[in-house]
């Protein structure tokens, strides 16, 4: 199945932070792709910003450097001659005046413009007040405000104040790039497009729900960055939350950004607080591959992994409890939400085996897809035996898309914060609210003194976490890719 290309408006997109890692490897090669697919019009301009003194042909260089580095495209594409020719260049200190009325004069009225933030946090503030002061942007311009969106409730709500100095919340993109994923806004499509799954999806019929993001890769490299934030600032706060929040989430009453965002904020409000039990904190260890070498601080007491037991205040979920897992250094690379159902009430099968629960397996990566096991009589002349089977299905399969079609996070939330439509993007309430949550339990692990649990490099996590579920007679699924 091919997809569907709807072209854009035409516009003006400006890249603080364009020469950096993040311009390099995701949104350049991004957009040449869409580019590519024929969604971005050839009236466009895209505009790299940075402190380094360059001029556009030494930019188009470099982008044409990280676009083949970084995809698998054809350099000899004239295509990609032509996207180089959109590229302009304007070098720009966030914290100085110089440069801005350059970046001015770039700007055509009637585009549509956009701002992407890919620098660090700190200079969120001082290039919206940039913006807004050389009059630069104007009421309908858009900004994209990266992650980590503060590192706190109080941070956050400090920038999103700064931010609104400026920009009316509905000109504000923060990104999760989880949001941008294929399988995760086909979460919403599998609950709400489908009346399978909705009548069941409750604490009546799930015994319970399991959320992992496993990682292979270490901090090395990052660890200077990454002991600052750790497993639950990184990943637990942001990406984890917003899948528990599609998966737990009532029915909004249409697909619209802000039915969509009220229905997620619910559920963060609805989050019970951790109790201290019910949470294992990880770092890995190993030959050659250990924590405290990679994050640079031997004595370092931020987590490489957490798992914890969540609940949720709320009719639809009392009873029902979410375990989340993260960590890097695990034995294979997957996402999934594994979503387990209670067992038949009463089995009719007496000598044939017990009927087990029927499990809903949701992957993220790699293969994105979904496998739902059912109970089936085992084939044969046997009798009445019963024998669990999975009816799995990857999407690349079913739609007969060959992933390299597909487009990524970064290339589909770009595209719809040119098209305006904030749907998967954090709204500012939001973010807070997860905070709120989060909070306390890195305030009290940086209250105690007590150190992370070691697991092995490669293994499943640490000990601890496997008790955190055989306490309550479950048990975590395989990690494996
Ligand atoms: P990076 O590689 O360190 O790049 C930073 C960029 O900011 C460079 O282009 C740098 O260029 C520019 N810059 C630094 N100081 C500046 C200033 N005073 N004025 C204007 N430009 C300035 O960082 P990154 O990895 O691309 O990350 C960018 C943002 O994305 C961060 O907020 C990060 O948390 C977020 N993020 C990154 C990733 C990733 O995979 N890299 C993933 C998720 C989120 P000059 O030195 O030329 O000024």
């Amino acid at each position: 199945m091919v997809s569907r290309v709807i072209p854009v408006d035409d516009f003006d997109l400006v890249i603080f932070g364009a020469t950096g890692d993040l311009a390099h490897r995701k949104i350049l090669p991004g957009l040449y792709r869409r580019f590519e697919a024929g969604q971005i019009p050839a009236s466009s301009r895209i505009i790299g910003a940075a402190r380094t003194e360059q001029d556009d042909a030494a930019f188009r260089d470099e982008a044409f450097r990280a676009i083949c580095d970084h995809s698998s495209v054809d350099k000899d594409n004239p295509q990609l001659q032509e996207f180089l020719g959109l590229l302009g260049y304007v070098a720009i200190d966030a914290r100085g005046e110089g440069g801005w009325q350059a970046l001015k004069d770039r700007m055509r009225p009637g585009a549509v413009h956009a701002f992407y933030f890919s620098v660090a946090p700190a200079l969120f503030g001082d290039i919206a007040e940039r913006l807004a002061g050389h009059g630069i942007a104007h009421d309908d311009s858009r900004i994209v405000v990266e992650k980590p969106f503060g590192r706190d409730r109080a941070s956050a709500r400090a920038l999103n104040a700064t931010l609104a100095k400026h920009f009316h919340e509905d000109q504000i993109y923060r990104i999760d790039h989880y949001l941008g994923k294929e399988t995760v806004q086909n979460l919403m499509a599998v609950r709400f497009a489908n009346v399978l799954f909705e009548p069941l999806w409750n604490a009546q019929f799930i015994d319970h729900v399991q959320i992992t993001v496993a990682e292979t890769v270490g901090v090395a490299g990052r660890g200077s960055y990454y002991d600052k934030s750790g497993a639950i600032r990184d990943m637990v706060q942001n990406h984890m939350m917003q899948l528990l929040c599609l998966i737990a989430m009532e029915p909004p009453y249409h697909f619209d950004p802000d039915a969509v965002r009220d229905e997620k904020l619910k559920v963060i409000r609805a989050l019970q607080p951790v109790e201290p039990a019910d949470i294992v904190r990880g770092q890995y260890t190993g030959e050659g591959s250990d924590y405290l070498t990679d994050a640079e601080d031997p004595a370092s007491r931020t987590e490489s992994y957490v798992a914890m037991k969540v609940r949720i205040s709320n009719w639809r979920w009392q009873g029902t409890p979410f375990y989340l897992r993260t960590g890097k250094k695990l034995r294979a690379r997957t996402s999934e939400i594994a979503i387990t159902f209670k067992e038949p009430p009463h089995s009719i099968f007496d000598d044939s085996g017990v009927p087990k629960a029927n499990e809903l397996v949701i992957r993220l990566q790699p293969n994105e897809g979904m496998n739902l096991k059912v109970m089936i009589k085992e084939p044969g002349p046997g009798g009445m035996r019963l024998v669990q089977v999975p009816l799995d299905m990857s999407f690349a399969d079913a739609l007969g898309a060959d992933g390299a079609d597909m487009p990524d996070a970064y290339e589909r939330l770009i595209m719809d914060v040119i098209r305006g439509n904030q749907t998967l993007f954090m709204r500012g309430d939001e973010v807070e609210a997860a905070w709120a949550w989060t909070d306390p339990i890195i305030e009290a692990w940086e209250d105690g003194k007590r150190r992370p649990e070691p697991y092995d490099s490669g293994s499943s996590g640490p000990d601890e976490a496997l008790r955190l579920m055989h306490r309550d007679n479950r048990r975590w699924r395989e990690i494996r890719s």
